[in-house]
């Protein structure tokens, strides 16, 4: 059987700009027999092939691997993931006091629905898609072949991402570690639980603003507001805080941070508070200098995008009202529907609400260990800025 899908001629534009999604409404006919997961070749009208890629059910109808009529073999992926590599030793990711980057950022390394995560030697896959995922043992004879002796474990977390009909099993397959795994990111010790944790256990996409909150953080008294494992505050604890109050509404989270404080022996200072956020900040029991604002994304759709613009605009006016003078804001947005301008725009109507005047002092973003595809700008996700409150 060959797989094909054809897609009207008024509809190539943007396979010719390397976008790699096709919606459904491109498509024209699909061959008989065709099941989600599969690899298609996409071809025009009169059957000239344009790209391979896998089929799904849904609105996106095909995530593209591939404008050139190449195989789907091991050498592809050990190809890609080659490439995905090079990028992060480029990046200076693989150090004695950093072992901690992200691998693989789907569409952004050309691997639509692939996230490889990387842990002081174990590499941790999390497909987004049923085709992905189907070729595992590609994915998993890869990273074994580019990464070689910097490998000792791979473990597949997909139930979380694969809706259930595909049975998802997560599992070694490739060596075995016990959790948690400690693993470094600039020069502070993490324990990563992949099996228990949120996602592949930890938000590898904040290490550089962590990094530049320690800058700010220096004998200053900070709010780590939705913490997760800590990041944030081990950040500040290491660049000697005065006082690091570490906040999330998780006690599983709360339990991951004391644990991280705890491995770096950074308690002096610190404290963990079990609370909600928009509570919290309502009555602030000390005159912080420094404070975090990092939430999950408020929308995961288009459809959400409004009410989750209204939910930015209450956390961080409420925040900014609290806020003495001269105090240092680090807010944030994961929301991909959300984009830079609307969440400065959203941040700057929140100023005009709380009645103060508010600097912007820098732009954040996701790093370059989560590349944006120049010809897939959805690829964007993170972004935030750091204020000063006047
Ligand atoms: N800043 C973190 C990642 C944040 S993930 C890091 O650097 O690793 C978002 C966190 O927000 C989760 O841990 C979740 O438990 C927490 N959360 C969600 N809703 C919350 C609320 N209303 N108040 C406080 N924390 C909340």
């Amino acid at each position: 059987m060959k797989r094909t899908v054809r897609i009207f001629n008024t509809k190539t534009q943007s396979i010719q700009r390397k976008h790699p999604w096709i919606f459904s409404g491109a498509i024209k006919s699909t061959a008989k027999g065709i099941e989600e997961g599969d690899i298609v070749s996409v071809e025009n009208e009169e059957g000239e092939f344009l790209a391979k890629g896998f089929y799904n059910d849904g609105s996106i109808s095909v995530r593209i691997l591939t404008f050139e009529n190449a195989a789907i073999d091991n050498a592809f992926f050990r190809n890609r993931i080659g490439n995905a590599v090079d990028l992060r030793e480029q990046l200076n990711l693989f150090r004695t006091d950093n072992n901690i980057c992200r691998l693989v950022h789907g569409e952004g390394d050309q691997l639509p629905g692939l996230i490889v995560d990387y842990y002081a030697g174990v590499a941790v896959i999390q497909c987004h898609t049923y085709g992905m995922y189907r070729l595992l043992d590609k994915i998993v004879d890869a990273l074994k072949f580019v990464l070689k002796d910097r490998l000792i474990a791979i473990y597949s977390k997909s139930s979380d991402t694969l809706p259930s009909q595909f049975e998802p099993i997560d599992q070694y397959l490739f060596g075995e570690v016990t959790v948690p795994h400690i693993a470094l990111e600039n020069g502070i010790s993490y324990a990563i639980d992949w099996v228990n944790g949120q996602k592949t256990g930890f938000f590898i996409d904040q290490r550089e603003n962590r990094k530049l909150l320690g800058e700010f953080a220096r004998s200053k008294k900070v709010l780590n507001t939705f913490c997760y494992s800590g990041g944030f505050s081990l950040a500040a604890l290491k660049n000697n805080a005065a006082l690091v109050h570490s906040l999330d509404s998780s006690k599983k989270a709360i339990a991951l941070t004391d644990q991280n404080i705890a491995l770096n022996k950074f308690e002096k200072g610190q404290k963990s508070i079990v609370a909600d956020a928009m509570q919290f900040i309502k009555d602030l029991p000390e005159d912080y200098d420094v404070v975090v604002l990092d939430p999950p994304a408020f929308a995961k759709s288009r459809t959400k995008r409004h009410q989750a613009v209204q939910g930015y605009k209450r956390l961080n006016a409420a925040t900014i009202k609290q806020l003495k003078p001269g105090s240092i804001l680090f807010t944030f947005s994961c929301s991909q529907v959300v984009d830079k301008q609307l969440f400065t725009n959203t941040i700057i109507a929140a100023a005009f609400e709380a009645d103060r005047n508010v600097r912007i002092l820098a732009q954040l973003h996701q790093p370059g260990d989560h590349p944006i595809n120049a010809s897939h700008p959805e690829g964007e996700y993170l972004k935030g800025l750091v204020l000063r409150i006047d």
